[in-house]
């Protein structure tokens, strides 16, 4: 089955809102219309969610959260509920992103409450997984990416695969420079397509794998010819329209 590309932008915690209005304008722009053989999907912070969904409301481009609280409504300080992001129009989130994982100490369980809580709302998740150097080093890749796979996954129906994305993104690449060699990505690509086979069967063929982790335009048509890689998450790169362009066209051209 081939896969249309997605290429999907996290902004992280940048931009105020006139900031995420102009680089959502730049891409407009510069992206064709239609999109035609690639997909966009923009995740800007909270704050900037509603002007970014306005901007591109006339385009293809899809927009996202980063994160999100695995409840509708209540006491629940300082989060945001899937309501409240299907309210001002986002259609996606990123869930299980590693700074989230490392930094927030957020474990496979609460992941699934997230990715559960999304599908049910139909936001699309976005599951990120991916090892640590040490990890790496210590022969344990496909152990932990299948364990984040299996955790973040956990009782959802195969009829659902559609709307599951996953990002591969070693934590080591993830804003160092470094990215994972083709042949690297390519072998963790194939393993989470494995594990997906195994929870799935045959829908699994649906699922988008993207690579994330210090991609740019110096680098993104070798990933995106590397077997198994359907798309891109891009950190860094896509806060500048130049750049996040240029991966656009690479995943188009
Ligand atoms: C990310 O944050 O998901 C990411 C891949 O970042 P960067 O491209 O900056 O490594």
């Amino acid at each position: 089955m081939s896969r249309r590309p997605l290429i999907a932008g996290n902004w992280k915690m940048n931009c105020n809102r006139a900031e995420g209005a102009t680089l959502a304008r730049e891409l407009f722009r510069g992206l064709p219309t239609p999109l035609g053989t690639a997909d966009v999907a923009l995740f800007p912070p909270f704050t900037c969610l509603g002007r970014v969904v306005e901007v591109v409301s006339e385009s293809e481009i899809t927009v996202g959260a980063q994160n999100l609280y695995p409840a509708d409504s209540g006491a629940f300080t300082g989060e945001i509920s899937p309501l409240q992001l299907l309210d001002v129009g986002a259609t996606r989130v990123l869930v299980g992103h590693s700074e989230r994982r490392h930094l927030l100490g957020e474990d496979d369980a609460f992941v699934n409450r997230k990715l559960l809580a999304a599908l049910s709302h139909d936001i699309e998740p976005l599951l990120c997984v991916g090892e640590t150097l040490e990890e790496r080093e210590g022969g344990l890749t496909s152990a932990v990416v299948e364990r984040q796979i299996r955790g973040g996954l956990g009782g959802v129906a195969e009829t659902r695969a559609q709307d599951v994305t996953i990002a591969y993104e070693p934590v080591w690449a993830i804003g160092t420079g470094l990215t994972a060699s083709p042949s690297q990505a390519a072998e963790v690509h194939a393993w989470i397509r494995e594990v997906l086979l195994s929870l799935w069967g045959e829908s699994a063929a649906k699922v988008r794998i993207l690579y994330g982790g210090s991609a740019k335009p110096d680098n993104a048509r070798e990933l995106l010819a590397t077997e198994g890689i359907d798309g891109l998450l891009v950190g860094g790169a896509s806060l500048q329209a130049r750049s996040f362009l240029q991966i656009f066209a690479a995943a188009a051209g």
